[in-house]
């Protein structure tokens, strides 16, 4: 147990992990040792950012996708997804209600729906900035040239969210079809940090044929990329997809894993995902007491939200925009923490 603990504390200072101690964290730690390091990480992030978290209110405005990933619900191929596009204003009064309820940062979430052209992406985040000026917004509508993310940068949009999914090209290439690949993935991520975004990177946990190996090119590419942003989840099988009976990721692997990346990035905006909530009833409570700092909300009108469906289970699919802001904010102070109604952007930032 002292060992452990002085290996946390080595980890924390150096703000380095070997592979081997990255998979005894993951795979042999008793609870004991992950409370250590919970503990730790918990400690570190309200160092930084106080006992309190920050909210994105997340707006799923399209699930039209012309992509193909094997993991994905709303991937091209499932006949059975109902699709549905939001309208300027629609989405408009998604904005205005988050507002009303404290929210500070919109996200605005998609498949890869060519109906949206740069000139529409633009229009949107133009037309919710001269609404709401003193809220940011974040994109994460997939791969995009380097020209249209100026585009949108320049119209407004501050932050960008696209997973990697997985920094290892033979894993990427096991769960994307073969018109899809990591080098372009990252390339896009390089891109939007040159132009000024605050990014965020990520990957879910326990995807078909992940290795400890893949988990820790993943952790050497975020230190290379230096994200502002890391986005981890489980994996979590969707019936119409061809990943339908692979096991889903589990939960406290990805609840130490964010642990060990408030340790290694102690700055870092870290979310404790709705795919975590769906793994644990009380997967968010456990990822901010993990170090997490995030909670991304629905703000989706609820009859859409059992539409965006990327995998099966998916939590508060049948509440209200008020309802699960309510239910969370509740939560967190269950936990003892606070909702900041503040924009919540990464410290370099401020
Ligand atoms: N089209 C956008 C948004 C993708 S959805 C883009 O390309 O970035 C956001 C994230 O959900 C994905 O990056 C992926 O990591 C995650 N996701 C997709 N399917 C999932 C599944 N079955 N289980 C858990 N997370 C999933």
């Amino acid at each position: 147990m002292e060992a452990f603990k002085t290996k946390i504390e080595e980890l924390a200072e150096s703000r380095k992990i070997t592979p081997e101690f990255l998979d005894y964290i993951l795979h042999q730690a008793t609870e004991e040792e992950r409370e250590i390091l919970c503990a730790k990480a918990r400690k570190t992030a309200q160092s930084i950012f106080g006992k309190t978290v920050y909210l994105r209110g997340l707006i799923e405005f399209t699930n039209y996708c012309k992509n193909d990933c094997y993991y994905c619900g709303i991937r091209l191929s499932n006949k059975n997804a109902c699709r549905y596009r939001l309208s300027l204003e629609e989405i408009l009064s998604c904005c205005d209600k988050g507002e009303e309820l404290g929210f500070k940062t919109f996200v605005l979430q998609g498949g890869e729906d060519p109906y949206y052209t740069d000139d529409k992406i633009c229009e949107l985040v133009r037309a919710i900035k001269e609404k709401h000026p003193s809220c940011a917004v974040t994109l994460s509508i997939g791969e995009k040239s380097y020209e249209s993310y100026q585009k949108y940068f320049e119209a407004g949009a501050e932050r960008y969210l696209l997973r990697h999914e997985t920094a290892n090209e033979e894993h990427y290439a096991m769960l994307h079809p073969k018109n899809l690949s990591g080098a372009h993935r990252k390339q896009c991520l390089r891109d939007l940090k040159k132009i000024g975004f605050q990014v965020g990177c990520g990957i879910m946990l326990g995807t078909p044929g992940q290795t400890t190996a893949h988990i820790y090119e993943d952790i050497q590419f975020m230190q290379e990329l230096q994200p502002h942003m890391i986005g981890i989840g489980p994996f979590i099988a969707h019936k119409d997809t061809p990943f339908h009976d692979r096991p889903s990721g589990s939960a406290e692997e990805t609840i130490a894993l964010l642990a060990v990346l408030r340790l290694l990035f102690p700055k870092v905006l870290l979310p404790a995902t709705t795919a975590l909530g769906t793994a644990d009833a009380f997967g968010r409570e456990k990822g901010i007491l993990a170090g997490a700092n995030v909670i991304m909300p629905n703000l989706s009108p609820s009859n859409v939200r059992d539409k965006y469906l990327l995998y099966d289970g998916k939590i508060c699919t049948g509440e209200e925009a008020a309802e699960c802001n309510a239910c969370l904010r509740g939560r967190m102070k269950k936990i003892g923490y606070e909702v900041a109604d503040v924009r919540g952007d990464h410290p370099d930032f401020i």
